[in-house]
């Protein structure tokens, strides 16, 4: 029996001020899933899961999240249901330690990860867990941002560009990182200009054009859709 999905987006559009750059975006997320949304640079990634976490001043159509439509709350409402936005400037402090950044977020639901159980995910942060957040590769700082926000409780997580500027190693640990938190049962909506990486660690890919998502392709079909994703993503 097919379930409802966990997130349905339908007919979203958003503005910065005048500057209208969501024009209809409809696409869904099921429980478990890891999805990516593809795309240029400015065609609508980052503004959509700034839509979902309802940090976007004028946004209409439906966001449903578990049940409940979320277009007209405030952030603070959405963070209570278990959604969490990793940006891609990561947002670590700079002035404080590994373990004062990880303990700044407070608990929002039930489940949150301790530390403990954090430090086993990320061995490499409970090494640093004394160094100031300037000490940090960007490898660790995105480490950091993502394990942050696992202490909330949130089980929905908005990863924009976790792999961006980031050395093929490090890449892969952040893949890893991904497939661990799937089989813990988080969902994930990932934004990613590299497919090949999104191959990596996505049962599904969202193409996003202009505002609006222009293509749907299951992960089992990226390798023969790789001819159609440069010319998407202008690679
Ligand atoms: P990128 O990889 O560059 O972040 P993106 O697909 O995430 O690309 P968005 O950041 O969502 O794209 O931007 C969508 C459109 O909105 C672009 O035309 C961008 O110039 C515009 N835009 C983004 N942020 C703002 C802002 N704060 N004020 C005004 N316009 C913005």
């Amino acid at each position: 029996r097919a379930t409802a999905p966990l997130l349905k987006v339908e007919g979203l559009e958003a503005w910065y001020g005048e500057s209208h750059v969501l024009h209809g975006m409809s696409f869904d997320v099921r429980q478990g899933e890891v999805i990516t949304l593809l795309g240029r640079n400015g065609a609508g990634k980052t503004t959509t899961m700034k839509s979902i976490i309802g940090i976007m001043g004028k946004r209409t159509g439906s966001i449903v999240f578990d049940g409940t439509e979320t277009i007209k709350m405030p952030s603070r409402l959405i963070a209570k249901l278990g959604v969490a936005f990793v940006p891609e400037e990561r947002g670590i402090f700079s002035s404080l330690s590994v373990i004062e950044n990880l303990m700044l977020p407070p608990q929002i639901k039930p489940g949150g990860l301790s530390l403990d159980q954090i430090y086993d995910l990320f061995p490499n942060l409970k090494e640093r867990s004394g160094s100031q957040g300037t000490k940090l590769s960007g490898g660790e700082q995105q480490m950091l941002s993502i394990a942050r926000i696992l202490r909330t409780g949130a089980k929905f997580l908005l990863l924009d560009e976790p792999t961006e500027g980031l050395a093929p190693v490090i890449i892969q640990q952040i893949g890893a990182t991904i497939q661990r938190l799937k089989n813990d049962g988080f969902t994930i909506i990932l934004v990613e200009q590299n497919f090949r990486f999104a191959q990596t660690v996505a049962d599904r890919h969202y193409v996003v054009e202009q505002g609006r998502i222009i293509d749907m392709i299951p992960n089992e079909e990226m390798d023969a859709s790789v001819d159609k994703l440069h010319r998407y993503l202008g690679v």
